[in-house]
């Protein structure tokens, strides 16, 4: 039965405040709508990015989190592809079937992808912007039934709820974005938590030298973990010709900036060998520009292009990692470095801030 109720979740009410736990309303689910009770939620970047105003004012009181494992427990109207006690991924991503792109057959690109039609309501009344179309530091949320991903029973949710954004993202951007090939040479610049998927991915794809990038040595053991073949710290040695040393003097066949900074996106650049793909993941601060000569840019060849949540395609590739999750070719548990309560997100943004984590995940 599709009912109302009241959940409570993290919001934030204005740029650069603290989120604070509140109750807010949640409308009985419509037509194509799904109520689903959160499980998990990883805390990603862009979540404090949005908390900080990047996004602009317009859309708070924000619902954070976008990162997370659900139940499904009340669907609306119409709704085929979940049924109540569905264990899901939330996807950020659900293909319209109907846009430009969609028509096109390239769904990765949807431009008018699928949100619920009904707004959250905050106690006193004012519509609420769950981050991304989700909302997922919260105990219940609103969401299209086609951002519900069904996955198989058993798998640890925390893990899981880390697949609905930076995992994806990051092992998307080196299967799809890059094409990463068997044998080819990587460097991928910034190793938090998507530039490690970043280096899972690579790994998958069978690339032999994968070389991570990071000014922080912690980061550069986690990466090492991951799979990286040799690590480079910028703060000790410059970083293009050392890739270049790495790699017979020629550069890389693939790079990746996943920091959202111009000095690690002038190294993803120019360690590329003739050619080369250098995939942009980090989002930069919208004021940053980088200079370069168009002649060198030209001489090198290759490409420059961003991607957006690893061109993935949720309800093909969601099922996927969690299948490689569960035979052990994903090392998911490396990525959770820890496991907090609600009342513990802020907490976390600071954490993240400071460089102490890979993921924190809030299990509900
Ligand atoms: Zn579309
Ligand atoms: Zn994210």
């Amino acid at each position: 039965m599709a009912d109302a109720m009241i959940a409570r979740g993290v919001i934030s009410r204005e740029p650069n405040q603290p989120g604070v736990i509140e109750e807010f309303h949640i409308p009985a689910p419509g037509p194509q709508e799904v109520r689903v009770r959160i499980l998990a939620s990883g805390v990603c970047h862009t979540d404090l990015s949005a908390k900080n105003g990047v996004f602009g004012t317009d859309y708070f009181p924000f619902l954070l989190g976008h990162e997370g494992s659900a139940i499904v427990e009340s669907v609306g109207e119409g709704v085929t592809n979940v049924a109540e006690g569905d264990y899901v991924i939330l996807a950020w991503r659900a293909p319209c079937g109907e846009c430009r792109f969609c028509q096109v057959g390239k769904p990765h690109l949807c431009a008018a992808s699928l949100n619920a039609k009904q707004k959250m309501i905050t106690h006193d009344g004012i519509d609420l912007t769950p981050i991304l179309g989700i909302g997922t530091f919260c105990t219940h949320t609103l969401v299209h039934c086609k951002q519900c991903i069904p996955i198989a029973e058993g798998l640890p949710p925390e893990q899981m709820s880390l697949i609905g954004c930076g995992v994806m993202t990051g092992i998307g951007a080196a299967l799809y974005s890059a094409g990463v090939q068997p044998g080819q040479s990587v460097a991928v610049v910034g190793c938090g938590g998507v530039g490690d998927s970043v280096i899972m991915g690579a790994k998958l794809a069978g690339a032999t030298t994968i070389i991570g990038v990071d000014i922080d040595p912690r980061k550069l053991e986690w990466a090492k973990g991951f799979g990286a073949t040799h690590t480079v710290n910028p703060k000790e040695e410059d970083a293009v010709a050392r890739i270049k040393e790495i790699t017979g003097g020629f550069g890389v066949n693939a790079s990746f900036e996943a920091v959202g900074n111009t000095d690690a996106l002038n190294t993803a650049i120019w360690c590329r060998d003739l050619a080369g793909t250098c995939v942009i993941i980090g989002v930069a601060d919208r004021t940053k520009t980088i200079e370069f000569s168009v002649a060198s840019f030209f001489d090198l060849g290759g490409q420059l292009r961003s991607s957006w949540y690893g061109d993935c395609l949720p309800t093909r590739d969601f099922p996927m990692l969690a299948a490689w999750y569960s035979q052990g070719r994903l090392d998911l548990d490396a990525i959770v470095t820890k496991v907090i309560t609600l009342e513990e997100a802020e907490e976390a943004f600071h954490a993240m801030e400071r460089g102490e984590t890979l993921r924190s995940v809030i299990r509900l």
